[in-house]
């Protein structure tokens, strides 16, 4: 299996991952903690997730086929990967996400990364928000970065939000000062509301000083908000009288 983490190009490292990890030699040594997923794809971090942060709400709502529906994982994985219609490959991956399965990590990356249909690309990368363990952010932040389609990048942008994980505001902050797209730049905003982190306020401020456009300076200022009201719900014993 390929390597999981990214070059400072935050394109996936070509390297192999070493036997039983989630790393090659020399990210395993970086970033081979335990609360990285080691050893086993996903398996501590998915136990983490479960055991300390709450399932990421979905709403989403589609029947999909019984003869895709009812098909054993590896099998809607196969489909993910190479049918030819990209209605059953879009399919396939909102399958993977309702199942949250852990084991189409890989092969959700794989089709983000590489499928031609921006549609398959955009299910692909909400499925891995949805999915919800630490592995499922490098994938997310190669395609915000990257991926052509604005859609696709506005899907990585609140997959990443939603996910809630440290560090990725640096992440987003890093997208949204080059981004020229208005819809995939609200969504950076709203994602860095949500982690909550003071270390993007600057950037906020700046933004909402100099933006052109009303929409993202409002966007701007609600993050802001919600930064600092998060800052008193952690730094408070009591939550602040309503
Ligand atoms: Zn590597």
């Amino acid at each position: 299996m390929q390597c999981h983490a990214l070059t400072p190009e935050k394109r996936r490292c070509p390297q192999d991952a070493r036997a039983g990890a989630q790393y090659c030699a020399a990210h395993d040594r970086e970033l081979g903690q335990p609360a990285q997923g080691k050893p086993r794809l996903g398996g501590i971090a998915a136990r983490l997730r479960g055991a300390f942060g709450p399932r990421i709400y979905d709403g989403g709502k589609y029947d999909p086929p019984g003869w895709l529906n009812d098909a054993p994982t590896q099998k809607v994985i196969e489909h993910l990967q190479n049918h030819p219609d990209s209605m059953v490959r879009w399919t396939a991956a909102y399958i993977l996400r309702k199942r949250r399965a852990v084991e189409a990590i890989d092969p959700l990356w794989n089709v983000l990364q590489h499928d031609e249909t921006r549609f398959v690309r955009q299910q692909s990368a909400v499925a891995l928000g949805k999915i919800g363990t630490p592995l499922a952010v490098a994938p997310l932040v190669q395609a915000l970065n990257h991926d052509r389609d604005q859609g696709v990048r506005q899907a990585c942008a609140i997959a990443l939000g939603n996910l809630g994980l440290p560090h990725t505001d640096q992440e987003i902050a890093r997208v949204l000062e080059r981004e020229e797209n208005v819809y995939v730049k609200w969504d950076c905003i709203v994602a860095l509301g949500q982690l909550g982190d003071r270390r993007v306020e600057k950037l906020l401020v700046r933004l909402q000083a100099e933006e052109i456009a009303q929409v993202i300076r409002d966007a701007c200022r609600d993050a802001l908000l919600e930064i600092q009201q998060r800052e008193r719900l952690t730094t408070s014993p009591h939550p602040p009288s309503p």
